[in-house]
């Protein structure tokens, strides 16, 4: 008695954008009522507030980048969860692979981070996702269901998480894995997510991320437990995310 949930399209705007690129976020909003996707846009820290009053009378969220684990304190130049809340994003990208790698953020602390999200009312999109190496190595499966099995922490539900796999060797190079891998690794996600968490591990939404563009995105959105999409590049102008919306 699985229904698929409303596919969820998230765009990380990564360190790109000012003020002028707002006008992408409300020609994204004005378009978006006439979706059957949810859409999400995650700008700089600096966009958040601007961004939100934007979209209020939309269907269109908001989201941040990252945040710290605490809820306040002596951490110069971080946000916290709250802090987020309060500019007015409903959602946080946790853990992508350019954060685990340039800030070498562990599975642990991207665990830390998804309940502070939560405790902020914040839905949290985890990333995970194997090197090619690893890839090459025959092991993705167990690499990603490792990552997954301990960066989410205890209390992760279909409302509170989305889980975003995104290959490495995927993430702005145009490359794409093909259809099975992707089914491969989605259903062995799916796999832990039930065992762990049951009923809501069975609806959690489980996006696909890296080198998503319109042109790829229905086949993409066909394959089975691919709940939607985390898309950078191709999420910085409407009519490119609107195409990918368009095909959810
Ligand atoms: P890309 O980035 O769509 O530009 O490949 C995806 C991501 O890093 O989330």
């Amino acid at each position: 008695s699985h229904t698929a949930p409303r596919k969820l399209i998230a765009g990380n705007w990564k360190m790109n954008g000012v003020g002028a690129a707002l006008a992408e976020i409300e020609a994204m909003a004005a378009a978006a009522e006439r979706l059957s996707c949810d859409l999400v846009l995650c700008p700089a820290f600096t966009l958040i507030e601007r961004a939100a009053g934007l979209v209020r009378d939309t269907p269109v969220r908001i989201g941040a980048q990252d945040c710290h684990a605490q809820p306040a304190g002596a951490f110069t130049g971080d946000i916290s969860a709250d802090m987020l809340a309060d500019a007015g994003a409903s959602h946080v990208i946790i853990g992508h692979s350019e954060r685990r790698m340039a800030y070498a953020e562990a599975n642990e602390q991207v665990a830390a981070k998804a309940l502070a999200a939560y405790r902020a009312g914040l839905t949290a999109i985890i990333c995970v996702g194997e090197t090619e190496a690893q890839r090459d190595a025959g092991r993705a499966l167990d690499i990603v269901v490792a990552q997954l099995s301990a960066s989410l922490p205890d209390g992760a539900t279909a409302a509170n998480t989305a889980i975003a796999y995104e290959p490495v060797w995927a993430i702005g190079t145009g490359r794409v894995p093909a259809e099975a891998q992707i089914a491969d690794m989605h259903a062995a996600m799916r796999q832990h997510l039930s065992a762990r968490f049951g009923m809501e591990g069975g609806q959690m939404r489980l996006l696909y991320g890296g080198s998503v563009k319109a042109a790829n995105a229905a086949d993409i959105f066909a394959v089975p437990h691919v709940d939607g999409a985390l898309v950078g590049g191709a999420s910085l102008k409407a009519a490119d995310f609107l195409g990918i919306a368009a095909a959810a």
